[in-house]
């Protein structure tokens, strides 16, 4: 069978797509390589998405999914491994098949930075996660540190705050890069500490992690955590895109707001392209403009 439309990532950007093009009368299949929901399904809260005061992420994608799949959703738990984007009829590779369709959304989202400093790989999983809301549970009246300064470093330690005896936040800066709503929840929280310009070095342990070697301005120091969670930030999975479509430095696609690339027919949404503000309400938004794009494309519009 050749679809209308491929859509690759279920996060809020893919599924998006999906309710505009099924909602367009498009055949469509998206593929999801591992959890449908994407990035928001670690949030704790989502605050910021209109008309939704408060939600988790979870919840959140869970509704979008019951939704998409409500109009006739048609989704496939297989990761994309090559892609031929510039035929007319578009290729699609997984381990298992291979999906054929007159456009492809590509909508993969970004995935975790590491710092890549020594004992990092050793203790991921053994003390040292990405993910406060899936891990923050077995820390419960530990001590804990969170590296990183932005909305996610910020909202994880609030979330550890309710859980943990201390949470020691470190950022590399002298202020933090997250929105200033989270700042005063932080600065209001007596269980956090913040640590400002100041890196982990190392991560240091047995079986599990111990310490963390930090440096500060005022030199070097060791602190004693029962954890660590990274939150430094995100990068795009876009290598197999290299071949045949821009990619800036940092590895984003190189799009505009109307989502399309220099390849006909093949359209990207959400936080893998280049964007100044990366936000569930933006990859919604983006969802619905390349669905939109595609529905015009096949009607050679
Ligand atoms: P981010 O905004 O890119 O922040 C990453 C943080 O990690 C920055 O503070 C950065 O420091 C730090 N960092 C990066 N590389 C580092 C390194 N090698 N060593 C030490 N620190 C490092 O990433 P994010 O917080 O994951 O957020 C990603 C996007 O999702 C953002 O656009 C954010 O607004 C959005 N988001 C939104 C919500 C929400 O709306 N509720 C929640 C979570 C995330 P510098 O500040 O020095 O660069």
């Amino acid at each position: 069978m050749v679809y209308d439309v491929i859509i690759i990532g279920g996060g809020t950007a893919g599924l998006s797509a999906a309710l505009y093009t099924l909602r367009g009368g498009l055949s469509t299949l998206l593929l999801e390589a591992e959890v449908h929901g994407g990035q928001i399904i670690v949030s704790p809260e989502v605050e910021n998405y209109p008309a939704l005061p408060k939600i988790s992420g979870a919840e959140y994608a869970q509704q979008l999914l019951e939704q998409v799949e409500s109009i006739g959703l048609q989704i496939k738990y297989e990761a994309a491994e090559a892609i031929e984007p510039q035929a007319e009829i578009k290729t699609v590779r997984t381990a298992y098949a291979e999906y054929q369709a007159r456009t492809l959304i590509w909508a993969v989202g970004v995935s975790p930075r590491r710092l890549n400093c020594p004992g990092e790989e050793k203790f991921l999983g053994r003390g040292v996660s990405f993910c406060a809301t899936c891990d923050g549970a077995l820390y419960k009246g530990k001590e804990v540190a969170v590296i990183g300064g932005g909305n996610t470093a910020l909202e994880e330690a609030l979330f550890l705050a309710g859980i943990c005896s201390r949470v020691h936040l470190i950022h590399r800066r002298e202020s933090f890069r997250a929105e200033a709503a989270l700042q005063q929840r932080v600065a209001a929280e007596e269980k956090i500490v913040s640590y400002m310009s100041a890196e982990v070095a190392e991560f240091v342990g047995d079986k599990r992690v111990r310490e963390l070697r930090l440096q500060t301005p005022d030199g070097e120091q060791l602190l004693a955590v029962d954890g660590a969670f990274l939150a430094v930030g995100r990068l795009p999975a876009n290598e197999i895109l290299r071949p045949y479509v821009l990619l800036d430095d940092a590895g984003y696609v190189q799009a505009g707001e109307d989502c399309r690339t220099e390849t006909p027919g093949f359209f990207v949404a959400g936080d893998c392209r280049t964007k100044p503000l990366r936000q569930l309400v933006t990859a919604a938004a983006d969802g619905a403009v390349a669905a939109t794009a595609a529905i015009a494309y096949l009607r050679g519009a």
